[in-house]
């Protein structure tokens, strides 16, 4: 058999020019609905989504599978294929980090029983995080909260929406700043699995766990740590990255024989991120890896 170095000289002459691959087209594999935090309904994301010439396209809610049916059937009028996804947070060593989930099956009984119950902790923290701001006199009310969240899983980001809809801070960014963000006078925790709670979970739904956009916040030990612990993949591709910290997570993957994923995490809207939609993919042969780790 020729040896890679030698095909260049066999090669047929083609006149100098490289042959180019046809395109294999794109896909953005991080994307929120009106079923967690997004402020676009799955039809309409899936609308945007053929604008920006995606073919593929995960919908990776917070702790909710509700979208996906939905946009499945709108992908396929629209000639996008829709994979399962679902964006879940865990904790390691007190440091809160996100994994998300794919190719998984949408009615496992046990995947939806423990959403179910992560959707209704978040509620709970909803609850305690405005009893927080109500004692220090910003005079929130949880039904502006549920407003908000309509029929997503109910986030910080819905609370920051409700404060700037009482008028009690300015803008989104402040309600962070002053309020909620992680550590801040109204914060609260959410219930979050370990890893391998949650590897388990994933994996006996038949998906595969991706670690979110990990930017800064990990060391390499701690990378280690969850690999060993069954982490498929790295998240590699997000608007948070610099291209250091891609190609780092892709040395990473490559290193440890992992899966890559990467999108926008565009949720649309008021936190202004219209920008990045249709410019945070990956080529669609990253999902043929993911689908060959599982059904090969
Ligand atoms: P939660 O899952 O309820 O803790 O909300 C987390 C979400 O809030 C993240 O996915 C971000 O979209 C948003 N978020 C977290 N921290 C900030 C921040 N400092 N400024 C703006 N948005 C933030
Ligand atoms: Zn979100
Ligand atoms: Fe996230
Ligand atoms: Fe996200």
């Amino acid at each position: 058999m020729a040896r890679i170095e030698e095909l260049g000289t066999n090669a047929p002459d083609q006149g100098g020019s490289v042959p180019s691959l046809p395109d294999e087209g794109k896909a953005d594999l991080h994307l929120h609905t009106t079923y967690s935090d997004g402020v676009h309904s799955p039809y309409d994301l899936l609308k945007k989504a053929r604008g920006a010439g995606l073919s593929t396209v995960a919908i990776t809610d917070h702790d909710h599978v509700g979208a996906i049916e939905e946009a499945t059937g709108w992908g396929a009028k629209l000639g996008i294929t829709v994979l399962p996804g679902v964006e879940l947070s865990i904790t390691l060593g007190g440091k809160d980090l996100h994994l998300l989930a794919y190719l998984f099956d949408c009615t496992n009984p046990m995947l939806l029983e423990y959403l179910a119950f992560f959707r209704g902790e978040r509620l709970k923290r909803a609850e305690r995080m405005v009893r927080k701001l109500n004692n220090i006199n910003v005079p929130l009310k949880l039904d502006t909260v549920l407003e908000q969240a309509g029929i997503g899983a109910v986030g910080r980001p819905h609370i920051a929406n409700a404060l700037v809809e009482e008028g009690l801070v300015e803008s989104f960014h402040e309600a962070f700043q002053r309020f909620i963000g992680t550590g801040g006078p109204a914060y609260e925790t959410k219930f979050q699995l370990t890893p391998q709670e949650a590897f388990r979970l994933i994996t006996q739904a038949g998906g595969l766990s991706f670690l979110a956009h990990p930017g800064r916040y990990l060391s390499e030990q701690e990378l280690l740590l969850l690999i060993k612990q069954g982490l498929d993949g790295i998240e590699v591709v997000h608007p948070s990255h610099s291209d250091l910290q891609q190609k780092y997570y892709r040395g990473i993957v490559n290193q440890y024989f992992l899966l890559e994923c990467g999108g926008s995490d565009y949720h649309g809207g008021k936190k202004n991120d219209d920008h990045v939609f249709g410019t945070y993919t990956v080529p669609l042969h990253v999902v043929e890896t993911m689908r060959s780790r599982l059904f090969s």
